[in-house]
Order: C-alpha cells, then structure tokens, then sequence
C-alpha cells in the first residue's frame, strides 16, 4: 500500500518552530518537506547575490534539522508539484503564505489546479502579525500613514496570535533519488565575497534564536536611543533571519513583551510595526518597488551619471559616512538602519539618481533584501512613498556622522585609510588642514577619494529639482 503522504512546502519560514504548515503536515501519516527554487516565476525578483548565499547555507541548516530528508527542486513550482502528485500519493499540500505580487499569483494558480485535483490544499500565516487584508480602517480603506495603521489598525486588532513549538514527531518521506542536491542549486557565487559574507554570520534557526536571546539579555535595554548608532549593539540584526522565516515575528513579538513594557521594548515591537506597515503597502500596491506611490515624482529629474552610482555603491564617494555605510553592505551584507537613512538620501538627493537604481543595489547585496521593506524603504527616503520623509529633509553625512558616530568607530572600522584622521576631520577630510592629512597619510584623490559632490551644492539642486514637481 502506498504511503498517504502531506507535502509542506517550505519557502519564507525554513524553520521547525512556529510553523504552522509544518505543524499541521505532521499530523499526516508521513510527511514530504520540500523547497523548490522558483527558476520560473519571478522575473526580476529572482533572489539577489546575497540573498542566493543565506539561502544556501540556510537550506543546509533545515537539511541538517530533518535528518538530511529536505527534498530539493528547482524550476516552475505548479510543474514539480504535479509531478510529485502523480509519482506519490499525496493527500494534502501546505505552505505558509507570501506576499510578493508574483508569488501570489503563482499559489493561486497552484492552489486552483490542487482544488481541482481533489487534493487538500491549506495555506497559512507564518510570516506576519497581521496579514494586510486584515488591517482596515472603519472605511474598509487601508491605511497609507504608519502610526495610525499600528496604533489604530494593528494593536486594536486581534493580538497576534502566539508563537507554537515545534512538531513532537516527524515521520519524513524521502527519496534520494528524487532529490536534488542543495549545491545543485548553485546559489554560491564563485567570487570570494560568498565566503566574506558567510563568515560574519551564523545562519541557521537555532543561530536566530541565540542572536535573540543576546539580544534581549544587553542590547534591546537600550533600544530606543541605541539603535541610532550604528556601531552600538544595540539593534537585533535579525532582518535575515526573519527574511527568511528563521524565527518568526511572533517568536519575536512575544519574546521581547515577555521582558515587560518599557519604552525600549514597545520601540522594538514598532519597529515589527514597520514591517508589517511595508507589507501592508506592497499588498495593496503591487508595483511598490518600480513605480513612485506619489505620481508626482514620474517627472523627477533624475540624473543618470553611472560613474556617481558606482562610486557610490562601491562607498568610494569621498563622503566617509556614506562610504562606510556602502563598505558596510560590501563587507557583511548588512547594513545599519541609520546608515540606510544616510545613504539613500545621498543617492537621491546629492546625487540626484533615482531611488530605484538604490533599491536593485540593495537587492543584490543585502542577506536581507525583502521586496516589501526594500522598496517601502527607498519610496520613504526618496520621498515618494506612502508616510514618507519629506523631500526636503536631506541627512547632511557630515553632522550625521559627528552625532551618530562620535567616537568614529563606525567610519574608522570601514574605512582604514582615513582611520588615523582626528575626530574633528574624520567626516569631512576635504575641510582638514594640509599638515593634519599628511600626519594621517590621508592623500586625497590617491589613498581615499575627494567628495564627488559638493554637500551644499548638490543639496540646494535637490531643493531645486523638487520645487520644479509642485
Ligand atoms: C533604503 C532602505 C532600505 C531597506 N531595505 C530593507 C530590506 O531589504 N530588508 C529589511 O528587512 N529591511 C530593510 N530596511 C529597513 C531597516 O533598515 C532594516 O529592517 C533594519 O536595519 C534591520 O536591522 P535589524 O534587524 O537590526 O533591525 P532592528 O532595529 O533590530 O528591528 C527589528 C526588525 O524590525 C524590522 N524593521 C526595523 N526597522 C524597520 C524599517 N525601517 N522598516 C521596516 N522594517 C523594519 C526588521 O524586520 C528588523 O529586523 C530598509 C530601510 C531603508 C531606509
């Protein structure tokens, strides 16, 4: 007799705990975990460089969790599902859901075939506090401004709901010959720079879970303020993870309520806010990350000096606090909240290129590039988006720097070069005396750049390019 077998799905949430397709999969007599790479299906949103690395290593973690069982497939998800569909019997298929426009109509898709297949087909939440449909004004309206979506919307609606264990037992199908090796995927790029990033990371499902706990013993006390500095400890550097589905937001909703209430803790819980806020505005505006959600700004004029983008993206601007940031990304595939701010103002507003030339660089270089948080991300620096920074308000790198890195450790750490510089200088060292760069061997133009814009110059052009939209 062949074995009645329930498919779970793996895709954002390569996790064992607090997941709810996994949970209800193992209540089937055997169960079949599978990820596919979507070879097909995603068009431009096929994963980034970066992302490709913490996916590897990630499936590898998850192998490791099932005992080697995790079956792996790459190609068009509804061709492989119907294929397995006739070579097993397969009762039931589950998938926790998400929430990039062509993945949803891909699962709709599928979702419609299995229907019709009489096979039972159940998706769930394993990815958000609250899905998008969910949160709605009194009007049946989505929200389009942050505070009142998550003080109005979201925490006067339902407590999310709380993170489960992990299944007691799980009794895995497996054929090897069925399976496709995780390296035959091929997501390692050949280049150094896979080794760089990996090695400043652990990546797994119990590594989240110890990263967490670090940071709910030091670095949350001091959240609030804290996480303004980018070489403080004071952020969680879980954007990865939760990318990923490694630890789940509810896993850290509840973990930090479980501290109490303070001003610390309830931050952290809005930053969560954030995230659902940037999924909410993907959900209801599919394009978020190619169009501008304000019109106005499809007459921008953009400038589109690719010799200014790739100074910047290889954080050789000559502006310390943007290259430090930019190095930052290179280095570690991450990159500080407050550095993001800073960076992205200098790209759209400095240099006055457009925001969607940042975000397609942030896709391939961040572990944690997500489309929904990356492209709400860049519509708010650049202006355009929904609750966004105005476009007049341009981050100065320079006074960014003196307030957020005082001590220089963030620029010093990124950029050796000028490490030697005195603080009063480390920002700005195209304003330093001869004899105080020389003591530095600092040699602009030879050993760090000079700035490619001038601050004040370039800041009063983006003033002027804006006013020509009103
Ligand atoms: C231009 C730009 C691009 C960005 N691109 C991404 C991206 O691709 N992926 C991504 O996860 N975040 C992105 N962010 C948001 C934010 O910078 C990161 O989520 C945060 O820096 C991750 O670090 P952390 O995990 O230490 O955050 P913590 O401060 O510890 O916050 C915890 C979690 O809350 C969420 N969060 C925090 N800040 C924000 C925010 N401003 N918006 C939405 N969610 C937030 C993240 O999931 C984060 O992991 C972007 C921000 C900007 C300005």
């Amino acid at each position: 007799m062949r074995k009645k077998i329930a498919l779970c799905w793996f895709r954002q949430d390569l996790r064992l705990s607090d997941n709810l397709a996994l949970l209800n999969a193992s209540k089937a007599q055997n169960i079949l975990p599978l990820y596919i790479l979507d070879t097909v299906n995603s068009g431009r949103d096929f994963l980034g460089s970066a992302s490709k690395i913490w996916l590897h290593h990630s499936l590898n973690s998850l192998n490791q969790s099932l005992d080697g069982k995790l079956w792996i497939k790459q190609g068009d998800p509804f061709e492989i599902i119907k294929k397995l569909l006739q070579a097993y019997s397969i009762e039931a298929v589950y998938w926790g859901r998400c929430y990039e426009p062509w993945r949803r109509d891909r699962d709709e898709k599928i979702k419609a075939y299995l229907i019709d297949q009489n096979i039972e087909v159940r998706s769930f939440n394993n990815s958000l506090l609250w899905e998008p449909w969910t949160v709605k004004k009194h009007d049946g309206s989505h929200y389009k401004v942050f505070t009142p979506f998550f003080r109005k919307g979201c925490l006067n609606h339902l407590p999310p709901r709380e993170p489960l264990a992990k299944p007691s037992t799980l009794r895995i199908f497996f054929n090897e010959n069925d399976s496709q090796e995780i390296d035959d995927l091929k997501l390692l790029p050949s280049a150094a720079w896979g080794k760089k990033v990996k090695e400043f990371w652990k990546i797994g499902e119990d590594e989240a879970q110890i990263l967490f706990k670090n940071f709910l013993r030091s670095g949350i006390n001091n959240f609030k303020e804290g996480r303004n500095f980018p070489s403080n400890q004071n952020v969680s550097r879980l954007s990865p993870y939760l990318r990923f589905g490694q630890v789940s937001p509810n896993q850290l909703w509840y973990g930090a309520l479980k501290l109490g209430e303070d001003k610390n803790i309830d931050h952290f819980c809005s930053e969560l806010g954030w995230r659902e806020f940037s999924y909410s505005q993907l959900y209801h505006n599919p394009s978020l990350s190619t169009k501008n959600l304000q019109v106005k700004f499809d007459s921008f004029p953009w400038d589109c000096s690719s010799e200014k983008l790739v100074a910047w993206q290889k954080g050789l601007t000559g502006i310390p606090m943007v290259d430090a940031g930019m190095r930052e990304l290179w280095e570690t595939g991450y990159m500080h909240n407050r550095s993001r701010m800073i960076v992205g103002s200098f790209l759209v507003k400095n240099l006055l290129i457009d925001w969607r030339e940042g975000e397609r660089w942030f896709w391939d270089t961040l572990c944690d590039a997500d489309l929904a948080n990356n492209s709400a991300g860049w519509q708010w620096i650049a202006g355009c988006g929904a609750d966004a920074a105005p476009y007049f308000r341009i981050f100065n790198p320079v006074t960014q720097g003196e307030k957020f890195d005082p001590d220089g450790n963030y620029v010093r750490r990124f950029i050796p070069e000028i490490a030697k510089l005195p603080n009063k200088f480390l920002f700005n060292p195209w304003e330093a005396p001869k004899e105080i760069l020389q003591e530095a061997r600092v040699f602009l133009g030879k050993n760090y750049p000079n700035p490619i814009v001038d601050l004040k110059l370039s800041r009063e052009r983006a003033l002027g390019a804006f006013k020509s939209l009103q």
